[in-house]
């Protein structure tokens, strides 16, 4: 019987060798993801964190009435086009001068205007007569060309969501609140680890059988893009003690540990028998309705999630794409946690598998905005290659009959679509 997704732990391990659609595993993960506390972080550090509590403006920008031209601050409603000019008003500073009919004072930009002035005729619309100015404007209306005082945030207004990404707008706008230190949730703590006897480190010469070691490179790129510290990177050889003392040593300081190799079927599976092995370990899903990414492991010991991930370096990549990447966005209370997902057309036809299959595509934008698939090619999971240039990852349901030129999918996108050439 398959257990209901509120199944006691126990259930769950006994029904580890189903095969289990990648929904039910993301929802499993999901219920496992610790949420990262929050701690202040100095504004000029906190560039990509995300925002652990909702921002409220604590005061009104512009905090005065800003000149919005470089020009003359006059009455509005003074008929008469001379004014004598009784001072300057500069940006950062404030004249002690008041403007009446008849007078006017020279502003600038993002300056504050002065009491009694209701309006700024933009120098353009000026003439220059020795300690006058004539102004060239049939009309000028009150409020022109100020900037009323909160009139690009208002005190008390939200301005930030938590679990915003602080990008460089929004950083600007908290910079601009004067919010310095601001509150951020903690990057979760990652450690990756490849294993395998065959792997050999790049620059290192390769012996007979033995090929380099990419998937650390790949994932370590692929995580310093998300909201978390890497605390480790590493390789290890195919030895149970080896790992077993890593998996101890990683479980006491990381949130997320991420390993690839030995979880397949193999006598030297031993992620996959280490994580089953332990006590504290509990093993909550190793085998999933995915291709590539069949053998995804993923357990928890305590708080922290460990994913052993399947070897070859394009599972890995996928596997980190639809289930590491998520968690940890979730984990850090992000806002956006997953990529956006577009309805594409198949340019070629493509076999189905009896697998939900993520083949790395190509998602172009044709002049008319109809958004076109085709994938990168041979789709095995040992070529890099067919991730390499691909922006999407096109989502093939499993069916019986192969998917025709012209066919609907969805696409998860990596990255924009390309435009047509
Ligand atoms: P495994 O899951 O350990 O059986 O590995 C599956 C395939 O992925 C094998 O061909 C491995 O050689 C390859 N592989 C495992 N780890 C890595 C790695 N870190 N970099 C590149 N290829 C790997
Ligand atoms: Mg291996």
């Amino acid at each position: 019987m398959t257990p209901s997704p509120f199944a006691e732990p126990q259930e769950i391990q006994r029904d580890l060798d189903r095969m289990r659609p990648p929904d039910e595993a993301r929802a499993i993960i999901e219920r496992h993801v610790p949420r990262m506390p929050s701690e202040p972080v100095p504004l000029a550090s906190a560039t990509w964190r995300i925002l652990a509590s909702d921002l409220v403006a604590p005061e009104d920008h512009p905090p005065f009435p800003a000149s919005t031209m470089d020009g003359f601050a006059v009455v509005a409603e003074d008929g008469s086009p001379w004014r004598e000019i009784i001072g300057d008003q500069h940006a950062g500073h404030v004249l002690d001068v008041e403007v009446t009919e008849g007078y006017t004072v020279r502003i600038m930009t993002g300056a504050p205007v002065p009491p009694g002035a209701n309006a700024v005729v933009p120098v353009e619309a000026t003439e220059l007569a020795d300690d006058h100015v004539v102004i060239h404007q049939e009309d000028v209306p009150s409020g022109a060309n100020i900037r009323p005082v909160g009139s690009d945030v208002r005190k008390g207004d939200l301005i930030l969501p938590a679990g915003t990404t602080l990008g460089p707008a929004e950083i600007g706008l908290v910079a601009n609140m004067g919010m310095n230190p601001v509150a951020v949730a903690r990057r979760p703590r990652v450690s990756v680890l490849s294993t395998g006897d065959e792997l050999v480190e790049p620059g290192d010469p390769l012996g007979p059988g033995q090929i380099r070691d990419s998937n650390r490179f790949s994932l370590t790129t692929a995580l310093a893009a998300e909201p978390c510290e890497i605390t480790y990177s590493g390789k290890a050889p195919d030895r149970r003690d080896e790992l077993e003392r890593f998996l101890r040593d990683r479980m006491e300081v990381d949130d997320v540990i991420v390993t690839s190799g030995g979880v397949s079927m193999g006598g030297l599976d031993l992620v996959k028998a280490i994580l089953f092995d332990a006590e504290d370990v509990m093993v909550h899903f190793r085998r999933l309705y995915l291709k590539p990414g069949k053998p995804l492991n993923f357990a928890t010991r305590g708080k922290t999630l460990i994913f052993g991930l399947p070897g070859n370096p394009v599972s890995s990549l996928v596997t980190f794409e639809l289930f590491i990447r998520p968690a940890l966005r979730l984990m850090s209370g992000a806002r956006e946690v997953d990529r956006p997902r577009l309805r594409v057309r198949l340019e070629e036809g493509t076999p189905a598998s009896d697998r939900i299959e993520f083949q790395r595509g190509i998602v172009t934008a044709g002049p008319d905005g109809q958004l076109m698939a085709r994938s990168t090619g041979t789709q095995q999971s040992s070529r890099l290659a067919s991730f390499v240039g691909a922006n999407a990852l096109l989502v093939i349901p499993p069916r019986e009959r192969p998917y025709e030129a012209g066919e609907e999918i969805e696409a998860l996108m990596l990255a924009p679509p390309r435009s047509h050439p």
